[in-house]
């Protein structure tokens, strides 16, 4: 897709490879791009778009240092991955530590439970590091 305020930029002419230079600093990239009338518009495009190259005379590099700098003052902090409720453990755990409360062993509380005792073993270890997770 061709965005129209590209065909405005001086890059257009010359040797592009003088763009895709990785040891650049971030002062010889703005030189690169001083005076160009798009610098604006070329940055804010390559902070969404691109990975590589100079854009609006900042580096890969500096670029991925402002975009790392918008992540941690985003309002809710660096967005953490969630996870998923373990629903089935937290299931097994509490009907397995009833069933142990009223005296079964962990190999009839599996029985009855319909599950193999590793795999009770497993879930009801899942389920207390998740409710460890939630409580800290
Ligand atoms: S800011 Fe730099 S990379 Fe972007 S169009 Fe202008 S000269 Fe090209």
């Amino acid at each position: 897709m061709t965005v129209d305020w590209t065909q405005r930029g001086p890059c257009r002419t010359g040797d592009p490879d003088r763009f895709f230079v990785d040891n650049l600093t971030n002062d010889a990239a703005a030189a690169l791009c001083r005076g160009c009338p798009i610098v604006q518009a070329c940055g804010e495009y390559a902070l969404r778009h691109e990975l590589y190259g100079v854009w609006g005379g900042m580096t890969r590099l500096r670029r991925r240092a402002i975009q790392a700098k918008a992540r941690t003052a985003a309002p809710n902090g660096p967005q953490k991955r969630k996870r998923k409720k373990p629903v089935r453990a937290l299931a097994l755990l509490r009907r397995s530590e009833r069933l142990i409360a009223a005296g079964a062993t962990v190999e009839t509380a599996a029985k009855r439970l319909r599950v193999s005792r590793g795999y009770l073993l497993a879930a009801r270890a899942r389920a207390r590091r998740h409710l460890a997770g939630v409580a800290s």
